[in-house]
């Protein structure tokens, strides 16, 4: 039997070395505690953006789906969006 290939840890963050948002302020993309409303739906907005121009668009949202990650702007998905995305895919 052959060994199992393991991908280097390394490998799973490549990606971010190409990310738009690289050195851009993490709040940009997650929302600061009690955020609601307009303020949310325009940092979102402002995130997507940025988003919408990243050549690792597709590999950052795959991550985010894969890690289970909740909260935040990855891939111009917002955690609501993965969320929903999860329930329909359960169903
Ligand atoms: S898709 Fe958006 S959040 Fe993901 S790496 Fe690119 S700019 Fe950053």
């Amino acid at each position: 039997m052959k060994p199992a290939r393991v991908r280097p840890i390394a490998a799973l963050w490549e990606w971010q070395a190409s990310a738009a948002c690289r050195g851009l302020a993490s709040d940009r993309f997650f929302s600061p505690q009690g955020e609601r409303g307009a303020a949310r739906a325009e940092r979102e907005r402002s995130a997507r953006e940025i988003c919408e121009g990243c050549v690792v668009r597709d590999e950052c949202a795959r991550f985010a789906v894969e890690s289970g990650e909740q909260h935040g702007v990855w891939g111009g998905v917002t955690g609501r969006e993965r969320e929903a995305q999860r329930q329909r895919s359960r169903s």
